[in-house]
């Protein structure tokens, strides 16, 4: 079991080993990520804890937050499912030997092409709209299907602290919309003319939505589920599915709130998710893997400007996104290296911590207090294991890192196993239409 308190020398070992190892090396692998593995498994473990054993869940992940297939494989061996959003995803969850059964897909654009396959492999579908449950009858007319098909309700509960991540607004394009002028007449026309749907869907937001703003759209969508199946006059939804966005604490190692403090709001707000009536699926995405990953960069040049330190470092805006762009809502924790890998200290200075892309902007942090960085130190991005360098930004064309699992044995030696290896001039080339 890894604590909380375990997960900076951790770090600390992991990055020592790489530097040893030459995975990271100041001429040829400037940039590297890594996710510990150990503490992946251990993140499963709490979440399947969580819910008590009388409930029949189905916890799938988020392929989006972290879609390097060996990831994906890793997780189905820890005994998870995949919710998958695109043609792409979807092809990624079943090379990383999902069974179809054990996943869910959910999209507002899904074409008639992955409609097609998604309900001929038998994977799940969470209808977006009207129009799709449309386009899903034409298909089922045609060939048999033993998926699961449920629809996307939005809940309408409103917004968390960051409006983009926020699902379950007024005016969200995700779902149906519950509250609007004679939505939920239509909807409930819509589950008595077809009796093959028979879940409900939700997912109230990624990061910034509090526990019990989740927890409100959750009970609207089992609130709904129960009018369904009190109208129809038969138990015609047998499940719901309650998405993902537990938020992560990008503030320290402590992982808050945690599986069980969701579950235990779920309890108190929604009872009736937990009488065992009806399946659950779960769809959790950041909270599995964002604290089990991070990226090491070295620092290639230092400077003063206008007065102010930056060094320039291979970390940028190519993999940290989010951070770049709207560094108000994804401020990262930045740790300060020698070129050993060990930890830097001294007095603590402000700087600027630069990436490596041709715009002013690509900064991942801003007047940041460290020791004072040289050439040659290394920075690592912390808490970054979820939606950064495993979806880069082809900006500049800049490689795509290479991603390496760590293991630490009870000696406490780190073993590598290659995730995803550095994009390589070739494939870069081929990228760009070569
Ligand atoms: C992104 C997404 C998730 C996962 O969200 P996390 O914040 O990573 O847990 C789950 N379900 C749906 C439908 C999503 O779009």
């Amino acid at each position: 079991m890894v604590t909380s308190s375990q997960a900076g020398e951790r770090r600390e070992r992991i990055l020592r080993a790489a530097v040893h190892e030459r995975i990271l090396e100041p001429d040829h692998a400037v940039l590297a990520a890594f996710v510990d593995l150990d503490a992946v498994a251990d993140g499963v473990a709490a979440l399947h804890r969580a819910f008590p054993a009388s409930v029949p869940v189905l916890h799938t992940f988020a392929a989006k937050a972290n879609c390097l297939v060996p990831v994906l494989a890793e997780l189905r061996n820890n005994g998870m499912g995949c919710e998958v959003a695109s043609a792409g995803e979807l092809a990624q969850a079943l090379a990383a030997g999902f069974a179809p059964e054990r996943i869910v897909f959910d999209s507002p654009a899904k074409t008639r092409g992955e409609l097609i396959q998604t309900l001929e492999i038998g994977a799940a579908v969470n209808a977006d709209n009207f129009q799709e449950l449309s386009r899903i009858d034409e298909i089922l007319a045609t060939r048999p299907s033993a998926s699961r098909i449920g629809v996307r309700i939005n809940p309408q509960v409103g917004s968390g602290s960051i409006g983009a991540m926020s699902t379950a607004t007024a005016t969200s394009k995700f779902g149906i919309a519950l509250e609007d002028d004679g939505n939920r007449e239509r909807l409930l026309r819509a589950y008595r003319d077809r009796p093959r749907l028979t879940w409900v869907h939700a997912h109230v937001g990624s990061q910034g939505c509090p526990l019990d703003l989740m927890a409100q759209g959750i009970a609207k969508a089992v609130a709904f589920a129960e009018q369904v199946n009190a109208e129809l006059g038969r138990r015609q939804v047998v499940g719901v599915d309650i998405g993902g966005g537990l938020p992560v604490n990008f503030a320290s190692d402590e992982t808050a709130p945690g599986f069980d403090d969701y579950v235990a709001c779920l309890r108190a707000q929604v009872p009736a998710l937990f009488t065992g009536e009806y399946q659950v699926v779960t769809e959790f995405g950041r909270s599995l893997l964002a604290k089990n990953g991070f990226m090491a960069a070295y620092v290639e040049y230092t400077k003063t400007s206008g007065g102010r330190p930056i060094a320039i470092t291979h970390a940028g805006a190519q993999v940290a996104a989010r951070t770049v762009f709207m560094p108000e809502s994804w401020p990262l924790r930045i740790t300060a290296h020698h070129p050993s890998g060990a930890p830097k200290d001294g007095e603590l200075v402000p700087q600027d911590i630069a990436g490596p892309c041709c715009f002013a902007g690509d900064l991942v942090a801003e007047a940041r207090p460290l020791p004072e960085l040289a050439p040659g130190d290394i920075v690592a991005l912390l808490d970054t294991g979820a939606y950064y360098f495993s979806t880069p930004f082809h900006y500049n064309s800049l490689p795509e890192p290479a991603v390496h699992g760590a293991r630490i044995d009870a000696d406490g030696n780190v073993h590598f196993s290659l995730l995803r290896p550095a994009q390589t001039i070739e494939q870069l080339l081929a990228r760009t239409g070569r």
